[in-house]
């Protein structure tokens, strides 16, 4: 896991906030601002079949008749999003 820090304008304070991009195994960058609280987080999470192959329409893709592989350890990187 590698992650590179950087600073950005904050949208609701205008001051400088915290971003931290990380690139393995996942991508995804999270944000915090240290002067009015306001912060990004990643949630991951995988598609149902539905979803999937309506998703796949999207891309002229043909359905799936089952899902692949899912492998939910990806979620001690980044966590799952409940609903
Ligand atoms: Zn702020």
């Amino acid at each position: 896991m590698s992650s590179h820090s950087y600073g950005t304008e904050c949208p609701n304070c205008q001051k400088e906030m915290n971003s931290c991009q990380e690139n393995r195994p996942i991508d995804y960058i999270t944000s915090e601002c240290i002067y009015c609280g306001f912060y990004v987080v990643a949630r991951s999470g995988f598609m149902s079949l539905e979803d999937l192959n309506e998703s796949r329409n999207n891309f002229d893709e043909k359905p799936l008749k089952e899902l692949p592989k899912q492998d939910k350890s990806l979620f001690d990187y980044v966590p799952e999003l409940k609903e």
